[in-house]
C-alpha cells in the first residue's frame, strides 16, 4: 500500500537554496519514500502570528510530491529528522528556521492527532504553499475549502519565482 503525499518546504536563515534543495534530495532518500515532483522555489516574506514581518529575513519555499509506504506519522517523525539535521531549532512558534518541512496532504486522508493534523489546517490561505503545490498538481482541491487555484486567487498573493535551477 503507498499514498501519494504533498509535502512542503520553507526556510528563511542560512544558505536557504541550499538549504531547500539539500531537503529536497533528504526526503528522496527516505526509506519507503519515492519524490515524484517538485515544484520551482518561490520567495515571500516571513508571516509571524501578528502578520507579516519585513524585517525579518524573507522565506524561500517550494512543494514535492511524494509516493510513500510510510504511514502519516511515521512521514512526519522521518521529516522532523530531516529538519533536526539542518540544525532547526523550536524556539519561538513560526519563528525563523533553516528548514521547515510539513505534511500538506496524504492520500486524501483527513486526520486530527495532537501532533498531525492533514490536511494542513493553515494550507488553504498560504499563497506560498498553494502557488507551488499548483505547479505540482494544477488539479488539486482541498476537502471543504475547493481548488488550490480558485484558494490562491482568493489570497490576493502572488508569491515571486525565485531564479533556481530544477529541484533537486
Ligand atoms: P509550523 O510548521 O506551523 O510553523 P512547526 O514546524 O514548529 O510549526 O510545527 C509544530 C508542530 O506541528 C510539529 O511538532 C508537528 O507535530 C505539528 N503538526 C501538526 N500537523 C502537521 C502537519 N500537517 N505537518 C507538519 N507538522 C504538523
Ligand atoms: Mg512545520
Amino acid at each position: 500500500m503507498s499514498a501519494l503525499a504533498v509535502l512542503a518546504l520553507g526556510s528563511n536563515l542560512g544558505d536557504r537554496e541550499e538549504i531547500i534543495r539539500a531537503g529536497v534530495r533528504d526526503i528522496a532518500a527516505l526509506e519507503g519514500v519515492e519524490l515524484t515532483a517538485a515544484s520551482g522555489i518561490v520567495e515571500t516574506p516571513a508571516l509571524k502570528p501578528d502578520g507579516v514581518d519585513t524585517d525579518a529575513p524573507a522565506y524561500l519555499n517550494a512543494v514535492v510530491t511524494v509516493e510513500t509506504t510510510l504511514d502519516p506519522h511515521e512521514l512526519l517523525r522521518a521529516l522532523n529528522g530531516i529538519e533536526r539535521g539542518h540544525g532547526r531549532v523550536r524556539a519561538e512558534r513560526w519563528g525563523d528556521r533553516t528548514l521547515d518541512i510539513d505534511i500538506i496532504e496524504f492520500g486524501g486522508l483527513t486526520l486530527n492527532s495532537p501532533d498531525l493534523t492533514v490536511p494542513h489546517p493553515r494550507a488553504g490561505i498560504r499563497a506560498f504553499v498553494l502557488a507551488p503545490w499548483l505547479q505540482v498538481q494544477p488539479d488539486a482541491t482541498l476537502p471543504a475549502l475547493g481548488r488550490i487555484d480558485e484558494l490562491l486567487a482568493a489570497t490576493g498573493e502572488t508569491p515571486s519565482p525565485y531564479p533556481a535551477e530544477p529541484l533537486p
